[in-house]
């Protein structure tokens, strides 16, 4: 395109929120055949909520979500945000005093896998079931079905283990967006295909897959892994675009030939980005293939 096609394209992208860096990422959009889209705080609204507890040993309920928060307060993690929230939240219901949080040290950040900090002279694990492997925690058969019911029902499993052993675990609901099921159908009548990446389990992956209406997922991928993904479709001729929010998006944002980051996610993802949704909303996909395609059809 001709650097004024470029201009008056960008221009308008800005008007509509959508941020273009550049005529390169202008061009390739149109040719966009498959979005990969991130699943937490990308499809999901990324403010997942406690919706369930479940005590597997002599622990009362504010222990165990008093532990787990401590541990997590440190943590940015959407996941993290949600289990000091419910700590909160059950201090203001029963009326004692919501801000008091044991003291944690020796914070550690398990990236795809969890928190793990010393709180109050114990040991605490929060996180899912590869933290509890990698630190030799039992998972009984008992622990194993309510983490698969759960993760059935499109719910990611929390689980809190305090000096080696777990004594709960919290049930996460984090709902789709209201527009992604109609963003990915509408894509699907362009032709352009929609695969689903996360770091999240299989289970909850693919019940979230089948409410939003994508076939194709990669589950249990760390961020290397999201950009290997991308590699390997691009190796089969696909040009395609990646969507993401989060710091372990910004490898597979970088390698996609576009990468769309949203507004309201990490500074990371957005600079690893090509186009910037300033709305976070996933319409807005469609929009900047939309921009590309009357933008290069003008000038042919
Ligand atoms: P996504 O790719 O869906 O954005 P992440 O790679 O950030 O997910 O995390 C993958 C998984 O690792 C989460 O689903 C969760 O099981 C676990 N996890 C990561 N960080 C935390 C945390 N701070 N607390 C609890 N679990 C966590
Ligand atoms: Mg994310």
């Amino acid at each position: 395109a001709t650097p004024t096609a470029v201009m008056v394209a960008t221009g308008k992208g800005a008007s509509l929120g959508v941020l273009i860096k550049g005529g390169n990422a202008l061009e390739k959009a149109q040719k966009v055949r498959t979005v990969i889209f991130d699943k937490t705080g990308t499809l999901t609204i990324g403010r997942p909520t406690v919706v369930q507890i479940k005590i597997f040993s002599n622990i009362s309920l504010q222990e165990l979500s008093d532990l787990a928060a401590a541990a997590e307060v440190n943590s940015e993690h959407p996941l993290a945000k949600a289990v000091v929230e419910h700590s909160k939240k059950l201090h203001q219901q029963y009326g004692s005093c919501n801000d008091h949080f044991y003291e944690a040290c020796n914070f550690e950040v398990h990236p795809g896998a969890g928190v793990s900090s010393d709180v109050g002279g114990k040991k605490v694990l929060v996180g899912n079931k590869r933290l509890m492997l990698a630190s030799q925690v039992l998972i009984t058969s008992e622990i194993q079905d309510y983490i698969s019911d759960m993760e059935h029902m499109a719910r990611t499993c929390v689980m809190v283990a305090v000096d080696g052993r777990i004594c709960g675990a919290f049930a996460v609901s984090d709902p789709l967006k209201p527009e992604a099921g109609r963003v990915v159908s509408f894509l699907d009548s362009m032709g352009i295909s929609s695969i689903m990446v996360t770091g999240d389990n299989w289970a909850t992956a693919t019940a979230i897959a089948r409410e939003v209406g994508i076939e194709k997922v990669f589950a249990e991928t760390d961020p290397v892994g999201k950009a290997e993904r991308i590699k390997d479709l691009q190796m089969k001729g696909l040009t395609l675009a990646m969507v993401g929010d989060g710091i372990n998006d910004s490898p597979a944002l970088a390698a996609a030939d576009v990468g769309m980051a949203i507004g309201a996610g990490t500074d990371i993802a957005i600079e690893a980005a090509d186009i910037v949704l300033m709305k976070s909303n996933l319409e807005d996909v469609i929009t900047a293939i939309d921009l590309s395609k009357k933008t290069l059809a003008r000038i042919r």
